[in-house]
């Protein structure tokens, strides 16, 4: 569900079968093409394609807590959970960029982001402080400065993104030299990607706020890379201070990351069923 024009993605089995990691890590694509639409449409629709990417990974462990949790425990653990939760709702179809303690590089996540053409991420992390007493959740959305950045440097590179929607992709090699033509689409579509990503976040805001506390009230801005892909709607969640005691143990218990991972599946759910209408 991409804001700016009606995409049509008939080839998104080309970007699976295209991705640069073990089958295990990520969704597995099926080689009968009747079982590839069945997967992604649901009543003849689309299915919104969420990616979940948890934060850190392998020998990165992110943040760490002074009772020795460890970020990338927590991420993974809130990811899987999201997943389970998405999975049941036939409008979505997930990506899970690790599946497992694994370590990937931010390219090798910004492939499996692009490749399996999700039409938005979500990204978790856990925060920390120096500050102990500082808690709460908080969402990031990457700056316009870097987006501004992200579309110049492509637009400089005069490079074919593969995984634009059709629609875009065609405009761009009709049009492959008309520089200003394709950065009034880029521009558009960003700041279309903008108001969903806030309408999103306020969404989950609104959510989280029941639960827990909120380190900060609306959704943030920052020059953050797993955020900087120029063709997909993006937000990072800080689920909470690993570096403060009481968030360190909730962080710890299956029930508060349930429910953690429960707040960002009903503003999913209620942003996408506004925008898509199943017979
Ligand atoms: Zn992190």
């Amino acid at each position: 569900m991409r804001p700016l024009l009606s995409f049509q993605y008939e080839n998104e089995h080309n970007g699976l079968k295209k991705a640069l990691l073990p089958k295990k890590i990520y969704y597995q694509p099926q080689k009968n093409k009747k079982n590839i639409k069945n997967q992604n449409h649901v009543n003849g629709l689309k299915k919104i394609i969420i990616a979940i990417d948890a934060g850190h990974g392998g020998q990165d462990p992110g943040a760490i807590g002074y009772q020795g949790l460890q970020e990338k425990k927590i991420t993974i653990k809130i990811a899987l959970q999201l997943n389970k939760i998405l999975k049941k709702n036939k409008i979505f179809r997930t990506i899970l960029i690790r599946n497992n303690d694994s370590y990937l590089s931010m390219k090798k996540r910004k492939n499996i982001i692009n490749k399996n053409y999700a039409d938005f991420l979500i990204s978790i992390h856990a925060d920390s402080s120096q500050i102990k007493r500082i808690s709460g959740i908080s969402i990031w959305m990457v700056s316009d400065e870097r987006m501004r950045r992200e579309i110049q440097n492509y637009l400089d590179q005069n490079k074919d993104i593969i995984c634009f929607s059709e629609n875009i992709k065609k405009i761009f090699q009709k049009n492959k030299y008309d520089i200003y033509l394709k950065k009034t689409i880029l521009d558009l579509q960003f700041n279309n990607f903008r108001k969903m990503e806030i309408d999103i976040s306020r969404r989950m805001l609104q959510q989280f706020k029941k639960i827990t506390n909120l380190h900060k009230a609306h959704p943030n801005y920052a020059s953050l890379g797993i955020l900087s892909n120029i063709n997909i709607p993006s937000v990072l969640i800080e689920t909470g201070f690993i570096t403060n005691v009481v968030d360190e143990k909730k962080l710890q218990t299956k029930n508060y990351r349930n429910k953690i991972a429960n707040c960002i599946y009903l503003a999913l759910n209620n942003y996408f069923q506004k925008t898509v209408k199943l017979k």
